[in-house]
């Protein structure tokens, strides 16, 4: 593992995405396979690519209500019409087999009788008695759904590290699986660190501030495959920080903590992950953002975030998130960006990438509109709330004026 050191490269500055290979480049999956029922599987990592046991559908079956036919029987048999001989109800096939001249009721789902290949739907035919004649003849095997048209038995149905989704859980359960193997969760432990902090539902003195951080770390970890560690308010001391990490590294296969990662006198965090294990401080060349902890304590990954309220988001989601699927053993994508029209000015100096915060919408003819809020320091937490997107603006961009295409990342819920 690659960690650059702080007195080694004292100013060097790394980019967002050279940070992120880097992290990626030290991470591995945690180890741990458990079972999981279907109940239990969504959001879930898969741990194992699930091939499908038999075709699905497994049966040709009628995609509609109407009346399953040989397509061949349709001309010589005009005028006559053809004999309606039996049902085919969903999950009560017709037993026999359509004869020259016969056709059955079947309804959608209903397994297709021996003989037919053809659904008329009940909307195109004139029945009459025991006989139907066609207004609309269909085309050969119209309205027929056959065995394996979604898969084949033995095809790779959902892979490795896929995190389940909804419709992947209906799918698993066509194919009989009521429970799947899974990465075990992630163990991940968070604190605050700041003598500046107090706990919601304590008074405040001067100078004193609410740990909003802690808060806000806790909806950002919310995922089925994690299990939050919730280690509290750490003070500036050495020795309490120093016994938290510990704790903390015991527990959990990562680490975050927020605050005291600057160069500052009174950053402590920094003095204590130097003394207990390989750690690199980082200056990230993002705003809201820089400095930045990444490393090991014991069998514990570390995260150390800045203290800032929107650089917590800011980085947890570009940096962070990312890691922590990679430990979890889940894809990792890189996150949907899209062009949109800028519609206000945005002020910026080059040196650092910028991640402005941003309402989009559409602009009413195909496109994208996006408009910077007016809430752009790293303290104004209230910004994101308000906001639906960042913008995000390269190193080099000295300023955007409003007619400027920019990139945004819409946000996404949950995990
Ligand atoms: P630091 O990185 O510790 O120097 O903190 C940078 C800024 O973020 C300071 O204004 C801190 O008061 C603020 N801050 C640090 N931690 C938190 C927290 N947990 N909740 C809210 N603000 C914080
Ligand atoms: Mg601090």
């Amino acid at each position: 593992m690659e960690l650059p050191d702080r007195c080694a490269e004292p100013s060097r500055s790394l980019g967002l995405d050279e940070a992120l290979a880097r992290i990626l480049g030290s991470l591995a999956p945690v180890a741990g396979i458990e079972r999981v029922s279907l109940e239990q599987a969504p959001g879930r990592v898969l741990a194992e690519d699930v091939f499908a046991p038999f075709d699905l559908p497994p049966f040709p079956n009628s995609a509609m209500d109407g009346y399953a036919l040989r397509h061949r029987d349709i001309e010589a048999y005009a005028e006559a019409g053809l004999e309606v001989v039996g049902t085919s109800f969903a999950g009560r096939p017709y037993t026999g087999s359509v004869e020259t001249g016969q056709c059955v009721r079947i309804f959608t789902g209903a397994a297709m009788p021996d003989g037919a290949d053809t659904v008329v739907m009940q909307e195109n035919v004139l029945r009459d008695g025991g006989r139907i004649r066609l207004t609309r003849p269909p085309g050969l095997r119209a309205n027929v759904r056959p065995a394996g048209d979604e898969i084949r038995g033995g095809e790779r149905l959902l892979e490795q590290g896929r995190r389940l989704q909804a419709a992947d859980l209906g799918v698993l359960a066509s194919a009989g699986f009521g429970a799947v193997p899974a990465m075990r969760r992630l163990r991940v432990a968070f604190f605050s660190t700041g003598d500046e902090l107090r706990p919601v539902g304590e008074t405040l003195g001067l100078g004193q501030i609410h740990d909003s951080n802690r808060h806000t770390l806790h909806g950002l970890l919310q995922s089925p495959a994690i299990e939050a560690i919730d280690l509290g308010l750490v003070r500036d001391d050495p020795v309490e920080l120093r016994r938290v990490l510990l704790d903390a590294s015991a527990r959990a296969d990562a680490i975050i903590t927020s605050g005291g990662v600057s160069v500052g006198d009174a950053d402590f965090v920094t003095g204590a992950l130097a003394e207990l294990g390989r750690v690199g401080f980082w200056k990230v060349a993002v705003k809201p953002g820089k400095p930045f902890a990444f490393g090991r304590i014991g069998p514990s990954w570390l995260f150390g975030l800045p203290g800032n309220p929107v650089a917590v988001m800011v980085i947890f989601l570009q940096l962070v998130r990312p890691a922590l699927l990679r430990l979890m053993g889940a894809e990792t994508r890189p996150a949907l960006r899209l062009t949109a029209l800028c519609r206000s000015d945005l002020k910026k100096s080059p040196g650092r990438m910028e991640f402005q915060r941003g309402l989009f919408a559409s602009d009413g003819s195909g496109g994208l509109e996006v408009a910077g809020l007016a809430a752009q320091g790293s303290h104004q937490l209230l910004g994101l709330c308000r906001a639906n997107c960042f913008i995000v603006l390269p190193e080099d961009n000295a300023g955007v004026r409003a007619g400027d295409s920019v990139v945004i990342e819409p946000f996404v819920d949950g995990f």
